[in-house]
């Protein structure tokens, strides 16, 4: 039995690793240029700054067999995220936090507001927005409802393209507000950034002699679906696992899932700093939804700097545009659920990834995922 792995992302890349170290025979097939999925990043030939093509990442797990699995493929220097948000004219960290309070707020208001947060929630490091929402303090709903207005609304909005209401509570109840001055934007316990490229981590991943790597590769020229067996030209018995969107590969009989995508217009400055953080969001910008600055992820020296503005847009196959955000609704689920269905009745094949599972991953959950169904293969 050979193996074809569809996708040399972190979740093509494990799944190709760990079936390489059990002896099997791998081919992945990207169609992009380059290995690393979204987590690829480059030298920009002007500045020389490291930089990411597909949008800022930092790697970040609580749960240490993660961490030590990235560990053997990577030195991993520890690295503290901070992000903020622009409005008004004013920047403030986020998630928010008391400096957000006592920024936009008058003395004696921000005072209040930070006893009400200590007297409701004591001893409470996060508090999710839908709780400080709905909270019977009306001082606390007052500064969500602020929040609120000021950044969730237009953030939300441009960012799914769709209106707050008709967003998956699960998207939005994730978003914390910190009851403290802490400005990390992640808890987890381990938080790091390789300390050559994220690159560099696949090559050594992807550096097995039972691995070959083909890229500029669309799988979906090369493979059919026959009397429930998948069917790859120039392969005989084959098993696939698929790391891209079921939609794409069932050719849509049950009509596209919907995915935001993103453009990201890279910049050049002279200026020494463009803004107070590596990543800042810009509410009230009509347009832009955040915009990254690679000097500062993590710290590179040198001259001027490089900053990349996002715009959001919905997701269009053929476009030229990649899907990043599943926009999960009821409907939308239900349409991914007849794909999972379909995929799971085809013999030789196996799904994980952002893609195939329709889901939204963070790197270590891609990773979870991806060494799960290795290990069932
Ligand atoms: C803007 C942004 C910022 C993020 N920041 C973070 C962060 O800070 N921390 C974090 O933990 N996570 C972050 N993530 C999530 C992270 O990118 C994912 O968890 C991870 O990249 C998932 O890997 P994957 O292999 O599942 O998917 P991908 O990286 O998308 O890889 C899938 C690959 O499959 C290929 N492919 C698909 N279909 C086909 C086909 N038919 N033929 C050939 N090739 C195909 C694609 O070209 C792609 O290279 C971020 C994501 C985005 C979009």
């Amino acid at each position: 039995m050979r193996y074809l792995v569809v996708g040399c992302g972190l979740s093509g890349g494990v799944v190709a690793r760990e079936l390489a170290e059990r002896g099997e025979e791998v081919t992945i097939w990207d169609r992009r240029d380059h290995i690393g999925g979204n987590m690829y990043d480059y030298r920009d030939p002007e500045s020389g700054y490291l930089v990411q093509r597909y949008g800022p990442h930092t790697f970040h797990t609580s749960d240490k067999s993660l961490y030590d699995y990235m560990c053997r493929f990577s030195e991993w220097d520890g690295y503290i995220l901070r992000c903020g948000a622009v409005w008004d004219g004013e920047y403030t960290p986020t998630p928010f936090n008391f400096t957000t309070i006592d920024t936009f707020f008058p003395e004696a208001e921000a005072a209040e507001i930070k006893a009400r947060v200590a007297e409701v929630y004591p001893g409470r490091e996060t508090v999710t927005v839908v709780e400080a929402l709905g909270s019977e303090d009306h001082v606390i709903r007052g500064y969500a409802e602020y929040l609120f207005e000021k950044d969730y609304r237009p953030y939300t909005s441009k960012q799914w393209g769709i209106p707050p209401a008709e967003i998956d509570p699960s998207v939005l109840k994730r978003v914390p507000l910190r009851m403290s001055y802490g400005d990390r934007y992640f808890d987890d316990t381990y938080q790091v950034m390789p300390r050559t490229t994220f690159v560099d981590f696949f090559r050594r991943l992807l550096d097995h002699p039972n691995i070959a790597v083909e890229l500029g590769v669309e799988a979906l020229d090369r493979l059919r679906i026959e009397d429930g067996r998948v069917v790859v030209d120039g392969m005989p018995d084959v098993h696939v696992v698929y790391t891209g969107a079921l939609d794409e590969l069932f050719g849509f009989v049950h009509g596209r899932l919907p995915y935001r995508s993103l453009e990201f217009e890279f910049r050049r400055s002279d200026q020494d700093s463009f803004q107070p953080a590596p990543v800042v969001a810009y509410p009230s910008d009509p347009e832009v939804v955040r915009i990254t600055e690679y000097k500062k992820l993590p710290v590179q020296e040198g001259d001027g700097t490089v900053y990349a503005l996002e715009r959001s847009l919905e997701y269009e196959p053929g476009k030229g545009l990649e899907p990043y955000y599943p926009v999960l609704t009821e409907e939308s689920k239900a349409v991914y659920e007849g794909y999972r269905s379909m995929a799971e009745s085809v013999d030789n094949l196996s799904f994980c990834g952002r893609l195939a599972d329709f889901r939204y991953y963070n790197m270590d959950q891609a990773l979870r995922r991806a060494l799960e169904l290795a290990a069932t293969l």
